[in-house]
């Protein structure tokens, strides 16, 4: 039924999305592109997915990413997905500028997506070109990029090509294509196309797919698909928590852009937070907020919700059980993720783990409120917190002074952990990074990239974020946050 590629072999690829979800998608081929050109290629990401990076950054490998030539074993597709988006249900999107090229067991034996973003349209691609631009492409791979550094569940990105075609916006940009690597990209969406369009036997065999791909332990459950709902749940508390503490905004939570594996996707407009206020929103299409930072624990429960839906007829015959059940679970999110905030928190404020929650609690929440009040950057204030507790006083107090409250909350806290190891010390340290994407470097490496072909900035950038918890003199610049008047009118954008 499929046409398997034939060209050169970059990838051992063994594809089970094409193979065991016949339906489910659209086999497709990539738009060629005129003139490409490697901008970036993630050498050590392509030899984790067992991919020689020599081969991959020659005259071949170039045309592969570029989507000009199909590598051998490649059955490219577009997947079929819907989606809430800012809580409308929009009933059929799909990959409409996307395309999985096929999957392969990485070097720790996990199974990858390999896939193009940006790489022309498709049965999905509605009044869209399929294309992306080259500076949202050089986006998604630096945040990612910095989130992976950071240790938190993400797409990765394996490389980015310059397509040599320009692609209309409000103005003509140059295009780019991004290979993006994923655990999968079945999304909350693609259990919401087939509960819409297919019914229950139809969402049965996507969980059970996802069963056998992400949580294979759930294979002979009592109740499969209810524990289904409650390890996407349980990720997603966790992933969350995680964002959060790295003041990280996604921006587009839809759930077309909510992964069941648990990892982040889709750097469109996302953004980090500098001064702490948890009403941050960058988005310029995000009038009401509704993604703010402080939304995003219950936005995702929100969207576990529409997943819960279209579990139910898999969970109980009897609808009324089967809606108990799924509410049990959705109503269980705000104390999981509490759980790991929790979690984080303590990671960030260094402190061990203690019976006593209520305390560790009020100890974040305070601090937060001070940081909010006095509009003091996220992540400074904490690694500032973490200097303090290497010995270092200065930085906290340059922030605070001799503010009374703050030294009265630096004493409570004091009080509750007065000693650390130098293993505890550590892990404050990879809890607290000293270097973020911040967006006016983000920014300036973009449009130097964009507007003067100068990837020297975007370079320099990316190395910082790729260590970013080593303060370095040199990189001094990088942990300042922008003024918070650049900061007030800072807006991001989808990534079309
Ligand atoms: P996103 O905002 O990137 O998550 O995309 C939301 C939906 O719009 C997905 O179905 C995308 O495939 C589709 N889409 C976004 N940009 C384009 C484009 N330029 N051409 C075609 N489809 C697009
Ligand atoms: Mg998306």
């Amino acid at each position: 039924m499929q046409t398997t590629s034939t060209g050169p072999a970059l990838f051992n690829f063994d594809n089970s999305y094409a193979h065991e979800l016949d339906g489910f998608y659209r086999l497709w081929q990539p738009e060629a592109s005129s003139k490409p050109q490697l901008i970036r290629l993630n050498r050590e990401l392509a030899e984790e997915l067992l991919a020689d990076a020599e081969q991959l950054a020659g005259p071949d490998g170039i045309s592969v990413l570029a989507g000009n030539l199909l590598p051998a074993g490649a059955e490219p597709l577009a997947q079929a997905y819907a989606g809430h988006q800012f809580g409308g249900f929009s009933p059929r999107l799909g990959d409409g500028r996307a395309l999985l090229l096929g999957e392969v067991i990485d070097r720790h034996g996990k199974r990858r997506d390999i896939a193009f973003k940006g790489s022309g349209r498709t049965p999905f691609s509605r009044s869209g070109d399929g294309k992306c631009a080259l500076g949202p492409a050089l986006r998604e791979y630096l945040i990612g990029e910095a989130m992976a550094a950071l240790g938190i569940p993400t797409t990765r990105a394996l490389a980015v090509v310059a397509t040599g075609d320009q692609v209309r916006r409000e103005r003509s940009l140059p295009g780019a294509v991004l290979t993006r690597i994923a655990a999968s990209h079945v999304r909350v969406g693609t259990f919401e196309f087939f509960a819409t369009h297919h019914g229950p036997e139809r969402v049965k065999q996507l969980a059970d797919y996802v069963i056998r791909r992400h949580d294979p332990q759930l294979a002979g459950h009592a109740q499969p698909y209810l524990a289904l709902l409650e390890a996407v749940a349980e990720r997603q508390a966790e992933l969350i928590a995680r964002w959060l503490g790295v003041g990280f905004i996604h921006g587009v939570m839809n759930t077309d852009n909510m992964t069941i594996s648990g990892e982040t996707i889709d750097y469109g407009p996302c953004a980090f937070m500098e001064a702490y206020d948890p009403a941050t929103v960058f988005s310029s299409i995000d009038h009401h907020g509704r993604y703010a930072y402080g939304q995003q624990a219950s936005i995702a429960q929100w969207n576990l919700a529409r997943l819960a839906e279209t579990l139910l007829p898999l969970i109980d015959d009897d609808s009324e059980r089967a809606i108990a059940l799924a509410t049990a679970v959705l109503e269980a999110f705000p104390e999981r993720h509490a759980h790991y905030w929790l979690k984080v928190m303590r990671g960030k404020l260094g402190l061990d783990h203690s019976e006593n929650m209520t305390v560790d609690r009020r100890l974040a929440t305070d601090f937060l409120e001070l940081l909010r009040q006095r509009k003091i950057d996220f992540t400074n204030g904490f690694r500032a917190l973490y200097d303090a507790a290497n010995g270092q006083n200065a930085p906290l107090h340059q922030l605070f002074g001799d503010d009374a409250q703050f030294v009265h909350w630096k004493n409570a806290w004091q009080a509750r952990q007065p000693q650390r190891s130098e293993q505890q010390i550590a892990a404050m340290k990879r809890a607290n990074p000293c270097y973020i994407a911040r967006n006016h470097q983000v920014e300036y490496a973009l449009e130097a990239a964009v507007e003067q072909q100068d990837l020297a900035p975007f370079e320099r950038l990316l190395a910082v974020l790729e260590q970013p918890f080593d303060a370095r003199t040199g990189d001094a610049d990088y942990a300042e946050p922008a003024p918070l008047a650049v900061t007030a009118n800072y807006q991001t954008f989808c990534g079309t």
